[in-house]
């Protein structure tokens, strides 16, 4: 069995739009990371790219969808994406 640092809501996670990668602060100094492609994809896993931890990243699926070929990222209660 995997065992996780923790368990966190993509909302504690911050964005950065220009690698479209969620960050969120590692114990080791580092930043666990997890790229919108990769939701897309169903992972939810962050890893740490700087030691093994990792943790799982609790969010709606549907929030990720990916179905009129157009990546929208659409994380009402935190960000809105004017297009
Ligand atoms: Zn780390």
């Amino acid at each position: 069995m995997t065992s996780f640092y923790d368990e966190l809501e993509i909302e504690d996670f911050e964005f950065d739009e220009e690698t479209q990668t969620y960050h969120y602060p590692c114990p080791c100094g580092d930043r666990f990371q997890i790229t919108v492609a990769e939701l897309i994809d169903g992972e939810e896993i962050a890893r740490c790219p700087s030691c093994s931890l990792m943790v799982r990243v609790i969010y709606d699926p549907d929030d990720f969808q990916d179905d009129d070929g157009e990546t929208t990222i659409d994380l009402t209660k935190q960000r809105v994406i004017t297009v």
